[in-house]
Formats: structure tokens, sequence, C-alpha cells
């Protein structure tokens, strides 16, 4: 099947891609907010541990006390799948279907504290607390465009952010697209990026800020989201968010494991039951991995591509080097069968004028996408500070 080039929709990718846009984004560039706010406002709970190493244990992990009395530190709930607090039911006594109601009153019904839950008795009410918690992300600011946009900067769980260091840690950014039909959660996956695409503002930012983010910093956003815009309790009725990209900051398939497990409670049928189709990753390129976004994951693909060669490319997305093109539509071709190619692929490209923008360029890009159901997004980017490209066209 032939690409479709789309170059009517790259108004509406353009705030979604963020592997692009960070900062150069239209958040910042096309539109002035009308408002810039910096809130203590929270958003619900983000967990506690350090996501790119482990995910969290499905116990409360004891710490010792110097009393030689034993703690317990609640496990955020935001980071929890069904299964887990499945198993809190059972650790507390509580019948384990029980737990099943948990996960309902929480990525459902939007509970955010432990009052609210008025099917369970005040006994398990007084328990839960000592192993879950609900534990807001910061807001540090908040920015409303006058199409609707809304980017919401953030950071760490409110319990830990003043504790954290004496340096602010660096925030990360989730952003709200609302269209006629849909309205699309931009989530984060990294705060930066290891990575150094050329275009990329976040591939600038210093590389000793970066770190993996959570499970449930990861769903945090998104529940913070609908909270914020009272997309609560969910009913019959049409979502506010109905659809899902992990196009913010940094690359999903380095942060894999937070990312699998989060997409496993975002999709939860009992919760918040986004459609896998609904659902997109977008990767630079991580060749041994975007089988498995298929295969593991089931929910949708977008690649940047960016270049049809790999002399342009090592430029352009630095992860070509170790991945060249061959391998990567090869990878791609993989993902196709792996989700029995009931999904087009999306491939991003970015317009840069007398670079990657000429005739042969695509032809040679309908050529290397032959055989792959897909649509191509031509994006057009703006300037920022490091930025040494024209653009192919303006808007
Ligand atoms: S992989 Fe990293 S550096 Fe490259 S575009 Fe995405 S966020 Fe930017």
């Amino acid at each position: 099947m032939p690409p479709l080039i789309n170059g009517s929709r790259t108004f509406q990718l353009r705030f979604l891609h963020s592997h692009l846009f960070k900062n150069l984004s239209p958040l910042n560039n096309l539109k002035p907010f009308s408002t810039v706010t910096t809130t203590t406002t929270t958003l619900p709970p983000t967990s506690t541990s350090n996501s790119n190493i482990t995910l969290p244990p499905v116990e409360p992990t004891p710490i010792p006390t110097n009393q030689g009395r034993q703690l317990l530190i609640p496990q955020n709930v935001y980071g929890m799948t069904q299964e887990e607090l499945k198993g809190v039911m059972k650790q507390i006594g509580v019948a384990e279907w029980r737990g099943r109601d948990l996960f309902r009153w929480i990525f459902a019904r939007g509970a955010t504290n432990w009052e609210g839950l008025t099917t369970f008795s005040s006994v398990i009410r007084h328990q839960l607390p000592n192993y879950l918690s609900f534990d807001p992300l910061h807001i540090e600011a908040h920015h409303k465009s006058l199409d609707g946009t809304q980017k919401w900067v953030l950071n760490k769980p409110q319990s830990l952010f003043n504790l954290s260091c004496s340096q602010t840690p660096v925030g990360f950014e989730a952003v709200f697209i609302p269209e006629v039909s849909r309205g699309t959660a931009c989530l984060s996956s990294q705060v930066g990026c290891s990575l150094s695409c050329l275009f990329c503002h976040t591939g600038t930012m210093s590389k000793k800020n970066l770190r993996n983010l959570s499970t449930a910093e990861i769903v945090g956003q998104l529940m913070g989201m609908k909270h914020e815009l009272s997309d609560f309790p969910l009913s019959g009725d049409k979502k506010i968010l109905s659809n899902i990209v992990m196009m913010g900051m940094g690359e999903p398939l380095y942060n894999f494991k937070n990312v699998s497990k989060a997409i496993q409670i975002l999709t939860d049928p009992d919760g918040l039951a986004f459609s896998k189709r609904k659902v997109t990753i977008s990767t630079s390129g991580v060749v041994p991995l975007i089988e498995k976004i298929g295969s593991e994951l089931g929910v949708c693909l977008a690649v940047s591509l960016h270049a049809v060669n790999d002399e342009l490319r090592d430029t352009l997305v630095p992860i070509n080097k170790t991945y060249p093109l061959k391998e990567l539509i090869s990878s791609i071709k993989k993902y196709v069968e792996a989700i029995n190619q009931k999904e087009k692929v999306t491939i991003e490209y970015v317009m840069l004028k007398g670079v990657n923008d000429s005739i042969t360029d695509a032809k040679e890009l309908i050529r290397l996408l032959h055989g792959i159901p897909c649509f191509v997004n031509l994006i057009p980017v703006k300037f920022f500070l490091f930025f040494s490209f024209s653009f192919s066209f303006s808007f």
C-alpha cells in the first residue's frame, strides 16, 4: 500500500509531536497564551519510586526505624495495576476482588481521597493509607492557548517536591490538544532526552537532569489532566480526553518498562478504558523494541523518520548511526505484522528547506515505505535558538 502523504494534518500534528516541538511548539511560538500562571494546584498522584530502574513493588516497602519498629511506605495508586491493587486487598485481609472495585473508584470515577470510597467500610478506608497513597504531581505552570490547547509544566509529586533537593528539580510537560472530534493528551516519558536530534529543543537540554518518569508519573499526567478538565467520572457520554500520544519529552522506548505498565493501566477496561487504537507511541527509531509496540502492547506506532538516506538521517536523528534506515524499515514491517496490519503507522517528516524536501526525496520516501500501511505527516517547525535550518513552507 503506498503511503498517504498528508500535509493537511500537519497543523494538528505540530502540536502533537513534541519530539519535535517541545519548546518550539505552537504553545510557545504560534499563539500567545491567554494566561500564564504559576500555581500550587496539584495533579493526582505519582509514584515515589525511581522509575527507571524497577517497577514499584506490590507490597508496601518496609523501612527500619530507630526504635526497631518498621514503617511502611505507601505505594502511589496511580502506578498500580488492577492486579496489584487486588494484591493489596489480599494483604489487608479483604476479598481480592475488591481490588477491582478500588481500581474503578480511582480510574473510572476519579476518586482522590479515601473518604469518598463509600462502598468500602470505614475500617478498610482507615487501613488503605498504610499501603496506598494519593500523591499529586506538582504543577509549576499552566499555559492556555487561545485555541484551547493547554500545557502543564509538572514536577515530582507534591510530597517529594519540597524535600527532593536544594536545587529545584527539572520539570516535564503534558499537553492537551482539543479538536472537533477528539481531545488528545500528549504525555512525556522522560525528563529531558539522551538523544540529540538536531531540530529538537529537548535534545539540547542538559543530560545531567535526565531521568525516566515512573509509571505513576506517566499515568499521573493523564489523570491530572482529566481532573483539570472535569473529565470524571467516566460515563457512556463522550470523553473530553479520547486519545493519548506518547510524544512528549523523551524517547518512550528508552523507558519501555514504565511506559508499558502505564499503558496497561490506561487501557484497562475497568478504569480509564482507552482503546489501544487511541494510544500511540512515537519513537525516533529504537529498532529492537519497535516490534514489541505491536506484539506486547498492541498500540499504534509513530516513527520520526525525517530523512530518506542514512547520511542525512545520521545528522538529523543521530540514533540512526546505531539503527540505520534499513533496520528501521524492517522493524516497522515487523510491527505491522505483529499488529496484523490493523493500524496505519504514522511517519513523521519534518520539512527542512533544501535539506530533505526535494522531489527526489519524496520519491525515495514513497519507495522506502512501499508495502507499509502508513500515512506521512509533513511537519513545519518553528525557529528556536540553536536551530540552523530554514523551513520548506511557512504557516
Ligand atoms: S528522541 Fe529525544 S532528542 Fe530526538 S526528537 Fe525525541 S525528544 Fe527530541
